[in-house]
């Protein structure tokens, strides 16, 4: 039957109206006939007798490129050359990942059936019983990538077509805004607006205030005056000393007026507070900005302090982004269903990777909650193309965080995310469209320097601050 045939005998044409088991048959015969890749696709590659396909071994690798440590897992299959790459980038404990990978992931699941997705991730999830740790978390996604990765090869199609298929060409990214002074900001800003940006993530000016100021995955030396406790190359203890909230409150306020009374209002601005003041700060912070109408205040409380979102919401119509520390369900799913946030931050290795982001995705959509997976320097190229797998597949898709990739990270991953014109694209190869090149990789070791860091902020007189 073609396809006249096929409408006519759908509309009833000139011989009349059909039946519904009739109809039922011609939609179904329609159905079956329509082009559909992506079981083409595996249909082909399991032509000729192709066993079903195991995983035959897995490997780590961690490096550190820009001061950022990595860590990547290779999985390999019983179709010779076929493997697939994830990411399980915790940056601060890399060893524990690869730890968790190798000792006890590992020889749970070779010989397992690599099409069992949810099976395996299911069952990494309980394995250690204890669930929620960020370090299993990252382990299990590293493996979880991989195996998307594969069988978006062995389809021949990219992995956001496994997920839905594409929803939009490309993602938005977010624009960052920083400097030494307020005029430096706004160059910053405008240079990037010319260059398509419109959506920007600032932080004030001079530093010290942390979070905010992110270029993405730049490379680029994490500054002392990001985040944390460590030591200079001369050995000088450095402490990241948090400003009070009224020097905190003060200069956002600054740069936002700024922002507004000099570039306009045709773009949308934000920042990530990065827990850095009191909830009554931060209350107080929400209520001042709210005239300029930020899109994206991020992290206004810890992962402890949630509660306080509740206060917010009745108080201010700012938009509130959350979640880069979320690691259990619990977490996300109460500020999501009672609608006391509106951008997910997810860091999607850290949370138990893309098999869990798609489905935290989906719940999210029914909430009105858009996406912006964390996507900073700490997140490796592998882990990116996860975000943006997800993110293109989706329709909630709010923006992506994340910057041009160094020469470096790009060599060492061959196929990484590009950004034209503010845009992020996929290269829309099989699979995530990202590898591994080991030759490469080996030239940038872990092990140099500090494993990791001991992140940790404090007041004048010495006591603790959250991060
Ligand atoms: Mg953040």
């Amino acid at each position: 039957m073609d396809r006249r045939q096929t409408l006519k005998a759908i509309t009833g044409g000139a011989t009349g109206a059909l039946s519904l088991a009739a109809s039922k048959e011609v939609f179904a015969q329609a159905a079956a006939t329509a082009p559909q890749p992506a079981a083409a696709g595996r249909d082909r590659a399991r032509a000729g007798g192709v066993p079903a396909l195991k995983i035959t071994d897995i490997k780590t690798f961690t490096t550190k490129v820009g001061g950022t440590n990595m860590i990547n897992v290779k999985v390999y299959t019983s179709e010779p050359g076929l493997y697939g790459i994830g990411c399980g980038t915790h940056a601060e404990r890399p060893t524990l990942v690869a730890d968790t990978v190798e000792k006890y992931l590992k020889p749970f699941l070779l010989g397992r059936n690599a099409d069992e997705i949810e099976k395996i991730w299911q069952q990494m999830w309980i394995a250690p019983y204890w669930r929620g740790s960020v370090d299993a978390n990252n382990a299990m996604a590293a493996i979880d990538g991989a195996l998307w990765d594969i069988m978006g090869k062995r389809c021949g199609v990219p992995v956001y077509d496994l997920l839905g298929g594409k929803v939009r060409n490309g993602l938005r990214v977010l624009g960052s805004g920083g400097g030494r002074d307020l005029k430096e900001m706004e160059d910053r800003i405008r240079a990037q607006m010319a260059d398509g940006y419109d959506h920007f993530r600032v932080s004030a000016p001079g530093g010290g205030l942390g979070g905010g100021g992110s270029d993405g995955a730049s490379g680029v030396e994490r500054s002392a005056g990001g985040g944390g406790i460590g030591r200079t190359a001369s050995g000088e203890l450095v402490v990241d000393i948090v400003p009070s909230d009224a020097v905190y409150n003060r200069k956002l306020i600054e740069t936002f007026d700024h922002i507004r009374k000099n570039i306009g209002w045709d773009i949308e601005i934000g920042t990530d507070v990065h827990e850095r003041v009191s909830p009554r700060g931060a209350i107080m912070l929400a209520k001042a900005v709210e005239q300029y109408r930020p899109f994206f205040m991020e992290d206004l409380f810890a992962p402890e302090d949630v509660e306080y979102y509740k206060i917010v919401r009745q108080q201010s119509s700012i938009g509130i982004a959350m979640g880069e520390l979320f690691v259990n369900v619990n977490e996300w799913l109460p500020l999501v269903s009672n609608r006391l946030i509106d951008i997910i931050r997810m860091h999607i290795s850290a949370a138990g990777g893309l098999n869990l982001a798609r489905k935290v995705a989906h719940t999210c959509e029914f909430f009105g909650v858009t996406t912006s997976w964390h996507g900073p320097a700490n997140v490796s190229p592998v882990g990116h193309a996860i975000n943006m797998h997800v993110d293109l597949s989706i329709y909630n898709f709010g923006i992506c965080e994340g910057g041009k990739f160094s020469e470096q990270l790009q060599e060492i991953f061959p196929g990484c995310p590009e950004i034209r014109k503010g845009i992020r694209y996929s290269n829309d190869k099989p699979g995530l469209g990202i590898d591994l090149d080991e030759k490469v990789a080996a030239k940038y070791p872990a092990g140099n320097g500090p494993a990791g860091s001991n992140r940790g902020v404090q007041d004048r007189d010495g006591q603790p601050r959250r991060p």
